[in-house]
């Protein structure tokens, strides 16, 4: 059968049979039309009909999870558990607590974890959990108590060599804290079970720059590689959280002037550049809204309800740090007419099919999220090595490791795309070298 074929069956069988996961089907797609290059050359996958097997989790755990409001109040949520592929190594992937956290969401964020672990070159598998709670505005005492309740379940399904859960949207260090403390009481210390882990519970140094800082670094090499550098490039990044706030720190330390950044209500520009202290402060420490920005930082301008990709100003790079599906056709619309140059993606997904389309007719330069924000997940597997061993390396030590990991992955997203003549398309690279491992390593341990 023709490759093409083969494809376009399958992915007809995906859409007719999760018909009602809409960001599945989308990874999925995005995922199909990148590799049919690589099945090309390599017609093994297609005889073996390997695909089929890849789409389909070896295991999708979803629970309740009761718990107490501080008014004495029943409340329950919805806890998933997506271990996608162990090809490569443990399940590995970050656990989101947010509304919109569902079975579609849960497994869009498993599949691409699977390729983007896979481009680290280190061996994890890929996998993704949450629950639909929202942290926001919920008092410490109902956020510890729904990190109990959840770890009591998730427990019994991961481990050090099984399974090896970390952040995501809404989990930070307060809640990895709890979920941590709840796993050691019903299981004995065992620090290499969580990653992101606060420092005095064995965290790594830098595990909470990592994404932020890995995308800028990605960025970077991609810029020397064309002999241009950051500095003096006008930047915005959409979010204000962790991957947000790092990914601006690093980009100001490389020289680039960060004009802009959001939250889920709305957006500031600081025609001075971000001030990224003041935003710490108001987004880490306080936990408060983005608005509180410009009360402090007065020539700075505060846009409600909108999100920041409206905002027409002139710009050279985006880096989409918040959601899934921030960028769609309309935004991608607006970013060309910015000027933008480069999109490199800290959020998973956060551009959707008919956008990519769009800048990649326009010659923008697209960085797939499984390539560019590999970085967080990276130094969490560096965080397991310290755990293995006992040891705790500097910030430096992880930092130049982490810079040394984003260039690999760069390097092989050039190369992997250069084989296979679609030169400076990224996603064609990452997706094909990523799944290039997970699939040879698929292949010797047979049907399983
Ligand atoms: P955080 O919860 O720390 O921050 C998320 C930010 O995005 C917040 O500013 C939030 O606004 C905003 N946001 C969330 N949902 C929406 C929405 N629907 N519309 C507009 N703004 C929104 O999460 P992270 O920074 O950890 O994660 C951000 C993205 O990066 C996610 O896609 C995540 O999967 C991805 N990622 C994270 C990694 C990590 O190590 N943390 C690793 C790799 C990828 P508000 O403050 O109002 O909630």
């Amino acid at each position: 059968m023709l490759t093409k074929d083969y494809l376009t069956n399958l992915f007809r069988d995906v859409e007719t049979k999760y018909a009602y996961q809409v960001e599945f089907i989308q990874a999925i797609e995005e995922f199909f039309n990148a590799i049919q290059p690589f099945l090309e050359k390599n017609p093994i996958y297609v005889e073996k009909d390997l695909l089929r097997q890849l789409i389909i989790p070896e295991r999708l755990i979803e629970f309740r999870v009761p718990w107490m409001d501080d008014s004495g109040k029943w409340c329950v949520n919805t806890g998933y558990r997506v271990q996608y592929n162990s090809a490569l190594g443990p399940y590995k992937g970050g656990l989101r607590f947010h509304p919109t956290v569902n079975q579609s969401i849960m497994k869009f964020l498993a599949f691409e974890q699977i390729f983007k672990n896979s481009l680290t070159d280190l061996g994890i598998g890929g996998g993704k959990g949450g629950s639909d709670f929202d942290p926001k505005g919920k008092s410490d005492a109902e956020i510890m108590r729904f990190c109990q309740s959840f770890m009591q379940e998730l427990q019994k399904y991961i481990g050090p060599s099984e399974d090896i859960p970390a952040g995501d949207i809404g989990v930070s260090s307060r809640e990895i804290g709890y979920l941590f403390g709840e796993y050691k009481r019903l299981n004995n210390y065992q620090s290499g079970t969580i990653t992101g882990k606060p420092l005095l519970l064995g965290g790594s140094l830098a595990r909470t720059e990592a994404t932020g800082y890995g995308v800028v670094y990605f960025v970077n090499h991609l810029l020397e590689s064309r002999g241009d550098s950051l500095k003096d490039k006008r930047v915005i990044v959409s979010g204000s959280g962790n991957v947000a706030i790092y990914a601006i720190k690093k980009a100001q330390e490389l020289g680039a002037m960060v004009l802009g950044c959001s939250d889920s209500s709305g957006y500031v520009i600081d025609p001075d550049g971000i001030d990224v202290d003041l935003l710490q402060d108001i987004k880490e420490v306080k936990r408060e809204r983005l608005s509180e920005y410009v009360k402090v930082r007065t020539q700075a301008s505060y846009t409600s309800e909108k999100f920041i990709w409206e905002e027409v100003t002139e710009y050279d790079i985006a880096l989409p740090c918040a959601t899934q599906n921030e960028i769609g056709e309309l935004e991608a619309k607006q970013l060309i007419d910015n000027g933008v140059s480069i999109v490199a993606e800290g959020a998973n997904m956060p551009v959707n099919l008919k956008a990519l389309e769009l800048l990649m007719e326009n010659n923008i330069i697209y960085c797939p999220g499984k390539a560019a924000n590999a970085g967080g997940v990276a130094v969490s597997a560096l965080e397991m090595a310290q755990n293995a061993g006992r040891l705790s390396w500097t910030f430096e030590q992880v930092d130049i490791e982490l810079n040394h990991i984003m260039k690999q992955i760069f390097d092989t997203c050039q190369t992997t795309a250069k084989t296979y003549s679609y030169e400076n398309d990224f996603v064609t690279g990452a997706n094909i070298a990523g799944f290039e491992r997970v699939a040879k390593a698929m292949l010797i341990q047979g049907l399983v």
